[in-house]
């Protein structure tokens, strides 16, 4: 883990050694392998691993993020991967102190500024307190495809504090930059609708074969040797 050098930014707290999320090392709170998340219940249990993720979880500070709400988000968007045989193996949960300025999101600029200027490994997901830009999203992710002009910004995903149904949002944009693509899905129930609700949640085989296709050559998932 390198220490940020340029001036905006001041590291504060960096748990440099991944929290392992299926350990018990995590978080006090550290959900056990086995969630109560009524979806996965009822679709029992995932299947086997074939790839694993690790990601990388940026916290502004003074956002109003806590550690336990994001890791719970970051938990429950694993949850739903989970079902490609996708393993979210590990997390690098950074926190940052950044100006004010930059702790909405107000400008392409900015976003590419703080990607830029304190960069963490990909995919990251950048949780941030509001946005103030215009269409105002409350949850966006950067592929490849779509990031042609900020071309730092691709494999993130941004997420404001009023986000809805966080866990869901974080896995529909990880699943966009995972798929490198800003696709939606027409199908019911399904994850990629452009509607976050806790009804969509599922990915078709084709889809879960693309996102861990696209994910691996483009150094974003790797993929286990022995299944
Ligand atoms: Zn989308």
């Amino acid at each position: 883990m390198k220490v940020a050098q340029h001036l905006q930014f001041s590291l504060t707290a960096c748990i440099a050694a991944a929290l392992l999320l299926c350990s018990t090392a995590a978080l006090p709170q550290a959900a056990p392998a086995k969630p109560k998340a009524p979806a996965a219940a009822k679709r029992g249990a995932p299947p086997k691993a074939t790839h694993v993720l690790h990601l990388s979880a940026v916290k502004l500070e003074y956002s109003g993020w806590t550690d336990q709400r994001l890791m719970g988000i970051v938990r429950s968007a694993g949850r739903l991967l989970a079902r490609c045989g996708v393993k979210l193996q590990r997390v690098e949960l950074v926190s940052l102190v950044v100006p004010p300025s930059y702790l909405d999101l107000a400008t392409p600029e900015g976003q590419r500024a703080l990607a830029r200027d304190y960069s963490v490994a990909r995919p990251a997901v950048y949780f941030v307190r509001n946005t103030r830009s215009n269409p105002a999203f409350e949850a966006e992710s950067f592929g490849r495809g779509n990031s042609g002009s900020r071309p730092g910004l691709a494999d993130t995903v941004w997420i404001t504090l009023s986000a809805r149904d966080p866990g869901i949002a974080l896995a529909h944009e990880l699943a966009h930059v995972l798929m490198d693509s800003g696709e939606h899905s027409e199908e019911p129930g399904n994850l990629m609708r452009d509607q976050i609700t806790p009804k969509n949640t599922a990915l078709t085989g084709a889809q879960c074969a693309r996102l861990r296709d696209t994910a691996t050559g483009n150094g974003l998932l790797r993929k286990l040797t022995k299944e």
